[in-house]
């Protein structure tokens, strides 16, 4: 796969990466990801890409309960 922004190789590896939201800052420390060697750009797979996707939305589901619990 070539990087979407410069044209670079990219490399697969496991990559850190941040979600900041209000209410939230959902730190993942590991994600397998395509790695621009040149430009540093993260790309994600598709099914990946679902998988946090699915997992935001079951956290704000959840914090939904709690704020108003609170
Ligand atoms: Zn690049």
């Amino acid at each position: 796969m070539r990087c979407l922004f410069c044209g670079g190789e990219t490399e697969k590896k496991g990559v850190a990466h941040t979600i900041d939201r209000d209410g939230y800052h959902l730190f993942m420390k590991q994600i397998p990801a395509y790695v621009c060697s040149q430009c540093g750009e993260k790309f994600f797979e598709e099914k990946e890409v679902d998988a946090i996707q699915n997992m935001i939305k079951k956290l704000e589901e959840s914090l939904k309960v709690i704020s108003k619990a609170a």
